[in-house]
């Protein structure tokens, strides 16, 4: 009898557990089914890309059905589960609730944004996590300009030309140093802006950026980002926000219409309807195999789960990054694949290979295999570290013809924000003719 093998969610993690257990099962003996709210994986560590128009969105994004051979792609929403009736729910994208029942299930379910509690942040901030939040920024980015021209002063302007991110890891600093490199190439064609001036300002809670890094690498990046004009809070928070402005800890308030959150991420609430134990920060408590606590046929990989970290003392949970969750991904296919044979599972084993932070203008730092790396050297290393990841020949062709033209020609500025929206068809209204 085939066995019935589920993955929730097809991201990182989901999609190479995915495509490990194709290659280790033979295809009679199981049932596949990954269960995800979108058809794509999106390769988030080129968003800022997408978000600064230097990359096609369609380019950052793996589809599903391209990468899998015989897993069955089921695109539903996954809402509970009941472990102990091994039962997946879930609600299809037409609206039905299915219950989905399973021999293995492998919980990928990745992390949102971790939204504080600051006065008017979840009403006005723009989130950077999703392909819908980068072009949400890239059209703001561009309305912004728009409306900052037509206004009659640069007082006025100025709340238009002033982007804040808050959080400097990853996302907030290739976020903002991409968005500003955006806005520098397409501001040539607004002569009152360009006159005017802008401001980027990056807020960070911690006393300096990115602590993923280490710390001769982390003053390099600031010292880029401020040569470039930009503006760097560090030990400061965001206290509140409303439509026009932020307000920090140090009692500063910036007018700013655009405030990007980018500080920090935690497991999707469906995480906590699964009837699994979770650890304090809300991740998916497993043991070393990446087996769910007391679950004997659940697994968990990625942002979603506390998969303790060999490359750390005293077994810390593996940090949530693409790396650990495409290996774990990986390890975890094979650890199902082996439990269902009733062979040994083994553990989780990665040390990180490096980090890469990626400036735009040809800059960018980089950790690799112990060695640090900054400038064009890094820039290069984290651009061919990208080409030889994403998956398939043709994506990186494309994202290699993308960058190139980017040199020659810059970005467009066409803002696009009706994409997906066309306006509804309106009745054909039959005038009588007027009498003369
Ligand atoms: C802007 C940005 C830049 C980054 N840069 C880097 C980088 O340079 N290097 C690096 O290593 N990491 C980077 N990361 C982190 C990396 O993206 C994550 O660690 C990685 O995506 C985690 O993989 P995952 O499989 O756990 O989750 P994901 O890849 O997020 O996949 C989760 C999937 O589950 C789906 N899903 C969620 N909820 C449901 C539901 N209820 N039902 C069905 N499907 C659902 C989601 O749509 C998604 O497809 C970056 C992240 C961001 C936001």
């Amino acid at each position: 009898m085939a066995h019935d093998v589920i993955i929730a969610g097809g991201g990182f993690g989901g999609l190479y557990a995915a495509r490990r257990l194709e290659r280790r099962l033979p295809r009679h003996s199981a049932r596949i089914v990954l269960v995800s709210d979108v058809n794509f994986l999106l390769y988030t560590p080129l968003l800022p890309g997408a978000a600064s128009g230097s990359l096609e969105p369609r380019h950052v994004v793996v589809p599903l059905r391209e990468e899998l051979e015989w897993t069955e792609i089921m695109l539903a929403r996954v809402e509970s589960a009941d472990p102990a009736m091994r039962d997946l729910r879930v609600r299809t994208i037409d609206g039905r609730e299915e219950t989905l029942r399973y021999d293995q299930l492998i919980v990928a379910l990745g992390s949102v944004s971790r939204v504080m509690p600051v006065p008017g942040l979840a009403e006005h901030a723009i989130g950077f996590k999703t392909l819908a939040d980068a072009i949400a920024l890239r059209n703001r980015a561009l309305l912004n300009l728009e409306i900052a021209e037509s206004l009659p002063d640069d007082e006025s302007r100025r709340e238009y030309l002033t982007f804040v991110f808050v959080g400097a890891g990853y996302a907030g600093l290739e976020g903002i140093a991409e968005l500003q490199d955006f806005v520098t190439d397409v501001i040539e064609r607004y002569p009152r802006c360009r006159l005017a001036g802008t401001r980027f300002i990056l807020v960070e809670a911690r006393d300096r950026v990115m602590s993923e890094i280490p710390a001769s690498l982390a003053e390099f990046a600031s010292r880029e980002l401020r040569g470039r004009g930009m503006e760097i809070r560090t030990s400061t928070m965001l206290e509140t926000m409303d439509a026009r402005s932020a307000t920090l800890s140090t009692g500063e308030r910036i007018p700013a219409r655009t405030v990007c959150w980018t500080a920090g991420v935690k497991p999707p609430p469906v995480v906590g309807r699964l009837g699994l134990s979770l650890d304090e920060s809300g991740r998916i408590e497993v043991d070393s195999t990446m087996r769910v606590k007391g679950r004997e046929n659940v697994w968990a990989i990625g942002d979603a789960a506390a998969v303790p970290d060999p490359a750390m003392r005293r077994r810390q949970a593996s940090p949530p990054t693409a790396q650990h969750a495409i290996r774990q991904g990986r390890r975890v296919g094979e650890n199902v694949a082996a439990a269902l044979r009733g062979r040994r599972t083994k553990r989780f084993r990665y040390r990180t290979l490096g980090v890469f932070v990626d400036m735009g203008q040809h800059q960018a730092v980089a950790h690799m295999l112990g060695v640090p790396l900054r400038g064009f050297p890094a820039w290069f290393a984290a651009r061919t570290y990208h080409l030889t990841m994403m998956p398939g020949m043709a994506r990186r062709v494309r994202l290699a013809l993308d960058w190139s033209v980017g040199l020659f020609f810059g970005r467009a500025s066409a803002e696009l924000g009706q994409l997906g929206h066309p306006a509804a068809l309106e009745h054909e209204t039959h005038e009588e003719p007027s009498e003369r």
